[in-house]
C-alpha cells in the first residue's frame, strides 16, 4: 500500500521546496512552518518545520514513509494538552492525530473502540448519555485517546490502565500490532510508549453498559464541576506540571514553598492550584520553562525533593543556570 503512494526521493525533495505538499494517493496535505501555538493548550510555542494531520491509516502511513525518505524526525501531537513546545518550534514532521477519528460502542461486549484522535471528554459525555459507566472520571482531561493511552491519563482514582483492553500501534517500519496493557509497562502517568517511536492508532476500552443515563450523567457532571472549582480552567495550561512524588503532592510542596502566584513573564503559578502553571496572556514557552526550573530549585532547596515534570517538553530549551 505504502509503495503505491510513494513517489521517488528526488520527487519528494523537489516537493519540499514548495510550502505545501500533497501526499500522492491521499487527501493529505503537508504544510511547512505551521504555527503550533493554537494546537497546544498552553497556547505557546513556535512552528512545526512540517505539519500534517492525516485522516486515515493510509494517510498516516504515507506521512511516516515520507518522513523516513527525507530523514525527518517525527513528533506526534494529540490535543497538545500535555505539551510545552519550544519557542524555536519543532524540527522535522509533526503528525497531528486530531483528524484521526472513528468510534464504535459494542453493546455485546461493553467495549468502546476508538481512533487515536477522538476527544476523551467528548467520549465521556457520549458514554454517559448512553448509560455506559467507566469514563465519568475522564471528563476533565482535555486530551485525545492516543495521548491518554501514552500518558496513562488519570483522575479521581482511575486511569487508562484500569480500562484499556488493547491498543493498536503503528511501528516506524509501518507494521501494525495490537498489544495489551500488560505490554505497556503502565505506572503512574507513565508507559513504555513515552520512550519509543510507536504511534497509537486505536484503543479499546472496557466499559459497563446498561446503567441509568441520568445517573451516569450526574456523576460525570459532578466530576467536571469538582475540577472547575479546584483547578484553573479559565487560563491556558497543561494541567498538572509535575508528577506527584510518593510522599506529598507536588501542589502542596509548591504552595508551602511560597510560590503560589509567582510569575515569570506571562507564566504564573496558579493561585487556585499550585501544580498548575497558567499562561496569564502573552507567555512564551521560555517563560514557562524558566518557571518550571525555578519551582524545581525552590522545592529542592526547601524539601530536598526534585520534582519531575509530567508535561512533555518538545524542541530546544536553554537550561536555566
Ligand atoms: C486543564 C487540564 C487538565 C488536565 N487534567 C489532567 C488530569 O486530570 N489527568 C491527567 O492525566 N492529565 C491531565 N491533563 C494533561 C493532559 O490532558 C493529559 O496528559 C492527556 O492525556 C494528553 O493527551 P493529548 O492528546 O493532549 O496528548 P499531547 O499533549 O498531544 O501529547 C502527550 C504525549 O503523548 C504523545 N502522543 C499523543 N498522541 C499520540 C499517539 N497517537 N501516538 C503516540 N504518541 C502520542 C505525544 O507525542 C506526547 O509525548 C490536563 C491538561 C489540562 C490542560
Amino acid at each position: 500500500m505504502i509503495s503505491a503512494l510513494t513517489t521517488n526521493k528526488q520527487e519528494k525533495a523537489n516537493l519540499t521546496e514548495r510550502n505545501i505538499i500533497h501526499l500522492p494517493g491521499t487527501d493529505c496535505v503537508i504544510k511547512s512552518a505551521a504555527s503550533l501555538s493554537a494546537f497546544t493548550s498552553y497556547r505557546v510555542g513556535g512552528s512545526a518545520e512540517w505539519y500534517v494531520a492525516p485522516r486515515s491509516l493510509e494517510a498516516l502511513q504515507a506521512s511516516i514513509e515520507y518522513a523516513k525518505d527525507l530523514n525527518l524526525p517525527v513528533t506526534i501531537l494529540g490535543a497538545g494538552s500535555n505539551l510545552l513546545v519550544s519557542d524555536q518550534g519543532i524540527p522535522g514532521l509533526v503528525i497531528a492525530s486530531r483528524h484521526f477519528r472513528s468510534k464504535h460502542f459494542d453493546l455485546q461486549t461493553g467495549q468502546l473502540t476508538v481512533a487515536a484522535g477522538e476527544s476523551i471528554p467528548s467520549l465521556a459525555w457520549e458514554a454517559a448519555d448512553l448509560g455506559w459507566q467507566g469514563l465519568e472520571w475522564a471528563v476533565g482531561i482535555p486530551g485525545t485517546v492516543g495521548g491518554a493511552v501514552v500518558m496513562n491519563a488519570g483522575a479521581h482514582n482511575s486511569c487508562i490502565a484500569d480500562m484499556l483492553v488493547s491498543a493498536e500501534l503503528l511501528s516506524p517500519d509501518g507494521r501494525l500490532e495490537t498489544i495489551t496493557p500488560a505490554e505497556l509497562g503502565y505506572q503512574y502517568r507513565s508507559s513504555l510508549l513515552q520512550r519509543g517511536k510507536r504511534i497509537v492508532t486505536q484503543a479499546t476500552f472496557q466499559l459497563q453498559p446498561g446503567a441509568d443515563p441520568a445517573k451516569v450523567l450526574a456523576t460525570t457532571k459532578e466530576h467536571k464541576q469538582h475540577r472547575l472549582t479546584t483547578q484553573p480552567y479559565n487560563y491556558p495550561s497543561c494541567g498538572s506540571v509535575f508528577r506527584n512524588p510518593k510522599t506529598y503532592s507536588a501542589g502542596w510542596l509548591i504552595e508551602q514553598a511560597g510560590l503560589k502566584g509567582y510569575q515569570i513573564g506571562g507564566a504564573q503559578v496558579a493561585q487556585l492550584h499550585a501544580n498548575f502553571i497558567v499562561n496569564r496572556g502573552g507567555a512564551k514557552a521560555s517563560d514557562i520553562f524558566c518557571l518550571i526550573s525555578h519551582i524545581q530549585r525552590e522545592v529542592q532547596e526547601r524539601w530536598s525533593i526534585w520534582l519531575e515534570p509530567e508535561v512533555k517538553m518538545i524542541g530546544e530549551f536553554q537550561p536555566v543556570g
